[in-house]
């Protein structure tokens, strides 16, 4: 059987990622790449977005980038401004289709639909298969979203809302977020923060129809693209072993209180590439420890304490949105930590240090 330098298993946003910056900054010149992905055809499945606080390399698949952004409860709206970081809306189609043409052109990268048809023995493996295991204690960020399109101009273009939290709650964290990519098209998206085991939050379809047309009020519009998932608020359970990093949500990329994770794996891609002539004894690299306690303290919060995390969102952004963004973003310093965690209801999170 084939044998390569370099294993990626599992071509999605991780994998492709890295197997691009890899071969954009020639570290695949004299090196062999295998890429494991099972799935038939790649087309755009995802839409991958956050606030630009580092640069990246897919600035020509961004579908939208906005500079205002709003969020509310009930009763309750605050308009906020991002032209400092703003926020960025990839195409996962377009995505997919540049690297892949990109990665075409180097014979010394090869793709298969499964592990078993090559030999891995000798081969430095990144790995971007999650393991996960049920427990019914952990929380998910499970959505469904659509992309409609309506017959006249609706939307205002120019600002999108990041969390409409005036929706029914049912025990748990529930919101809308709404992209207007142009003046009559955008992406809706129902939005849970719970322990999934509730199916009854998981009628998507008739939740987004009925904020479409009793909240949004729009009445005429074709859905003309669908994207469903759920991002686990948990580690999972991959380790790193000789000769294997992994990577992706599997790498532990996901910001748990937010699950942002694009911008994250970018930065990992490039950690890998600065360091791909030693990558056996290159450090581990994870998202700053400081984030992860704080974002430990907030989840559980929430496990706790549902029903206050809209006020609690919403006041949050009551500090200044570049703060905001730049502690969602993993870029804030410690005044800045500060700010925040000043406008978070103090007890709770006191108690809840000790739970
Ligand atoms: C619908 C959706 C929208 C999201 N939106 C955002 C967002 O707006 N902003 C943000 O920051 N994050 C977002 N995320 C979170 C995160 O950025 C994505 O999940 C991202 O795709 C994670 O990249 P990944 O490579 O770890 O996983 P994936 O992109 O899922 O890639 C894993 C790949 O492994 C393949 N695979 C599965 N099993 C095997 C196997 N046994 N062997 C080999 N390959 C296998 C899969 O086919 C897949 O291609 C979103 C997630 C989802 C699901």
């Amino acid at each position: 059987m084939k044998e390569f330098d370099y294993v990626i298993i599992g071509g999605g946003c991780a994998g492709l990622s890295l197997a691009y910056e890899l071969e954009i900054h020639q570290k695949l010149k004299n090196k062999t790449l295998a890429i494991i992905e099972p799935r038939p055809e790649y087309k755009r499945d995802k839409t991958w977005s956050f606030w630009k606080v580092a640069p990246h390399n897919f600035d020509d698949c961004v579908k939208k980038s906005w500079e205002n952004f709003s969020i509310n409860i009930p009763n309750k709206t605050n308009h906020l401004e991002c032209k400092d970081y703003p926020y960025q809306s990839i195409d996962s189609g377009l995505f997919y289709k540049k690297i892949n043409n990109k990665l075409k052109e180097n014979s010394n990268i090869s793709f298969f639909k499964s592990i078993e048809e090559i030999s891995k023995k000798n081969s430095f493996i990144f790995n971007s298969v999650p393991i996960i295991k049920k427990n019914h204690l952990n929380l998910w960020q499970h959505f469904c979203g659509v992309e409609i399109e309506t017959k006249n101009d609706f939307f205002d273009e120019e600002i999108f809302n990041l969390m409409d939290f005036d929706c029914e709650q049912r025990d748990s964290v529930h919101f809308f977020y709404t992209l207007p990519f142009t003046k009559n098209k955008a992406l809706v998206e129902t939005t849970w923060l719970s322990k999934m085991n509730d199916n009854s939050q998981k009628d998507y379809d008739s939740q987004i129809k009925n904020y479409i047309t009793n909240h949004l009020k729009i009445k005429d519009y074709e859905i003309i693209y669908k994207e469903e998932g759920a991002i686990p608020l948990f580690y999972p359970f991959n380790v790193r072993e000789k000769n294997k990093i992994n990577i992706g949500t599997a790498g532990g990329m996901t910001r748990l209180s937010t699950g942002y994770t694009f911008l994250n794996i970018q930065k990992h891609s490039k950690y890998i590439r600065e360091n791909i002539e030693n990558i056996s004894n290159s450090k581990k690299f994870e998202i700053e420890k400081k984030y992860q306690f704080l974002d430990d303290i907030f989840l559980r919060v929430l496990k706790k304490h549902p029903e206050k995390m809209s006020d609690i969102f919403f006041k949050m952004f009551k500090a200044s949105p570049k703060t905001v963004i730049k502690f969602l973003s993993n870029k804030s310093n410690f005044f800045e930590d500060l700010k925040i965690i000043l406008k978070m209801p103090k007890w709770i999170f006191i108690k809840a240090l000790f739970d």
